[in-house]
Parts: C-alpha cells; sequence; structure tokens
C-alpha cells in the first residue's frame, strides 16, 4: 500500500452552531467532533458577530486545536 499514516498536520475547519446561550451568551455548538466525533460546546465571545475562530477541543490529550466556521443554520 505504501500510503503514509494518515496524520492530521493541517488544523481542520468545521462549521459550528451559532446559537444564543443563557443570560446574553451566545455558544458555538460543534455538533460532531473530528478527533472524537462527539458534540461540544464553546462559548461564542462576540455573541452575533462572533466570526471564525480557534478552538481547542478539549477533548483526547489536552484538546487538539480546531477552525470553528460559525453557521446559524443546523447541519443536516
Ligand atoms: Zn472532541
Amino acid at each position: 500500500m505504501g500510503s503514509t499514516a494518515a496524520t492530521l498536520d493541517v488544523v481542520p475547519r468545521l462549521p459550528a452552531l451559532l446559537t444564543p446561550g443563557r443570560r446574553g451568551t451566545w455558544l458555538l455548538v460543534v455538533a460532531r467532533c473530528p478527533f472524537c466525533h462527539k458534540r461540544h460546546t464553546h462559548r461564542a465571545e462576540h455573541g452575533p458577530a462572533t466570526g471564525e475562530t480557534s478552538r481547542l477541543s478539549h477533548c483526547l490529550d489536552g484538546g487538539q486545536p480546531y477552525r470553528l466556521v460559525p453557521t446559524t443554520r443546523e447541519a443536516a
């Protein structure tokens, strides 16, 4: 086969649902983490104006970096 190991040397970009949380906060919801395939929720500091942002997934060993692209629609 001769294929190299499937290590990620590029930070993945993925859509995250931008949705209002409690007390005026906004959340970025990752429906399916590329590392652990679970759902993650992050604070969106800039509310509805939040743009693409780098975060740590907080799973596996100490979290893996990824980039979140805010979307306002639920992924299918
Ligand atoms: Zn994860």
